[in-house]
């Protein structure tokens, strides 16, 4: 028996009612958020575990964690996330290891992401932007979004699915609204400049993704929630 599955059985089925909730008050389904477990400092029998429950997206902050786990997950047929700040150089092992990237911060990176791809290939990726802008180091501020947005549109390899945002430490999860309801503004925004549709919203986390899927999030990225306190070496 997998030490981890009867925790992680019990946080889903939390989880789970409570993303039908909040699914509820935005007018919309649980089937229409998808729930990417961040699996960063947990082995690789927690993240079998969360597969076994039911999860089939997997986010990783960092290229190296994912190569050490690799071996021990092949044979999961899992959709994985790159949710991290993500080096240029690093570029064509994340798109190797990743099916997403969904933290394009970075008009080099994206270009350096698009040469990795092969000919006739078209990547998916999310721009990420800055909502807390004290703390935060990483992710585009509002006004660089449309330039870095340009030039994703303009590589064929790249398929722009939408925006990746971190809201502020909070002490109530309401006060994060604002910040999630900016990055839905800023989606309809782009959406509304290039005629497109962007239906990745990835927004919320442990503390505040219920008032994220109330404002629309399609993706939540749940740790914490999902697996207990993270589990550094
Ligand atoms: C670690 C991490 C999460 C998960 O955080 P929790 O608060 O534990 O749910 C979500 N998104 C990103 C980008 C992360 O690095």
């Amino acid at each position: 028996m997998n030490p981890f599955q009867h925790l992680v059985d019990a946080n889903i089925q939390r989880i789970n009612a409570c993303v039908a909730r909040a699914a509820e008050v935005s007018g919309r389904q649980s089937k229409d958020v998808t729930l990417v477990a961040v699996t960063k400092t947990q082995p690789a029998e927690a993240i079998r575990a969360a597969y076994e429950a039911g999860v089939r997206h997997f986010g990783e902050n960092r290229v190296q964690e994912r190569e050490e786990k690799l071996s021990q997950l092949a044979d999961l047929d899992a959709t994985w996330h790159f949710v991290g700040h993500l080096q240029s150089n690093k570029a064509a092992r994340a798109t190797a290891l990743f099916q997403f990237i969904d933290s394009i911060d970075d008009a080099g990176l994206a270009r350096r992401i698009a040469r990795a791809i092969p000919e006739g290939h078209r990547y998916p990726v999310l721009l990420e932007m800055k909502l807390d802008l004290k703390e935060s180091k990483f992710g585009l501020a509002a006004d660089k979004i449309s330039g870095v947005a340009d030039a994703v549109i303009s590589e064929p390899k790249l398929e722009l699915r939408g925006l990746m945002g971190i809201a502020p430490v909070v002490n109530e999860p309401d006060q994060a609204r604002p910040f999630f309801r900016q990055l839905r503004e800023m989606r309809d925004a782009l959406e509304r400049r290039y005629n497109l549709p962007l239906p990745a919203l990835s927004m919320g986390m442990s503390h505040d993704f219920e008032i994220a899927i109330e404002e629309g999030a399609t993706q939540v990225r749940l740790g914490t929630a999902l697996f207990g306190a993270r589990r550094y070496a």
